[in-house]
């Protein structure tokens, strides 16, 4: 399980996240929601140790605790994160971009068996191998970006935004492929604005308000209830 819990950081004075708790079970998909600039690159950056900012609480995986560690060490653990804008490498290709996701130890080793499996995850991108990143759609990219981080064979992927800049269709697609990975039995962390397709993939929702959680549900009961539907649904 992946458990964060009381999780505070701050940009000098200024205060991101003031305390969140929140779990992810193997297997499942979580989401938090949030308007801009509530915190939610904040709490995966501070999960993935890459906050800039000063950061406190507890981050367990498996009962290992990450907090404090680098962040390569915290790949190896089992947690992965795509981050806003992808972080692809435009100029490399398709199977350049997917080797380099396996760059800690434990994953080069592993790195045969982990193409084959993104490969059956993502057929497109075998079919894609030598294309140069630069030349593919956002979808598309946004693929390349899932598999170089599926490639660390991760226990967690988490993802912050990876539907901004998608058609619909292309969100569809997306979030389609997040429910391969789960399938995997890989837990699931991501960060969206998009609160309607990715209610309807997610297994539990955590809405996130100026750096703190204030409400959490099932992603189904979250989809129907009145508040959510005003504040993230558009009141539909
Ligand atoms: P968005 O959806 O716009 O990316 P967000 O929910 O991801 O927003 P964060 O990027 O986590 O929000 O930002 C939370 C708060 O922390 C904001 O007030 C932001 O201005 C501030 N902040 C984020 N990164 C830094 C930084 N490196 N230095 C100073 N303040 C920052």
């Amino acid at each position: 399980m992946l458990e964060v819990k009381d999780l505070k950081a701050a940009y000098g004075q200024h205060p991101a996240l003031t305390g969140v708790s929140l779990r992810v079970d193997p297997g499942e998909i979580v989401v938090i929601l949030g308007a801009n600039g509530a915190g939610k690159s904040t709490l995966l950056k501070a999960v993935s140790g890459i906050c800039e900012g000063k950061v406190e609480g507890t981050v367990r995986l498996a009962g290992t605790d990450l907090l404090g560690m680098p962040p390569n060490r915290i790949v190896e653990e089992g947690l992965a994160l795509v981050p806003e804008g992808r972080g692809v490498f435009p100029d490399l290709t398709v199977a350049e971009n997917l080797s380099l996701g396996a760059y800690t130890p434990r994953a080069r080793e592993e790195e045969a068996g982990s193409l084959d499996r993104v490969l059956r995850l993502f057929p497109k991108l075998g079919e894609r191998r030598g294309q140069v990143v630069r030349t593919m759609s956002g979808g598309e990219q946004q693929m390349v970006a899932i598999g170089r981080a599926m490639m660390s064979n991760p226990v967690y992927l988490t993802l912050d935004e990876p539907s901004l800049g998608l058609s619909p269709l292309l969100c569809k697609e997306l979030f389609q492929s997040l429910v391969t990975v789960k399938d995997a039995g890989i837990g699931v962390l991501l960060v969206e604005q998009n609160a309607r397709q990715s209610l309807a993939i997610a297994d539990r929702a955590y809405l996130l308000e100026n750096g703190q959680i204030v409400h959490e549900g099932k992603a189904a009961e979250l989809r129907n209830d009145p508040a959510v539907q005003a504040a993230y649904l558009g009141g539909a």
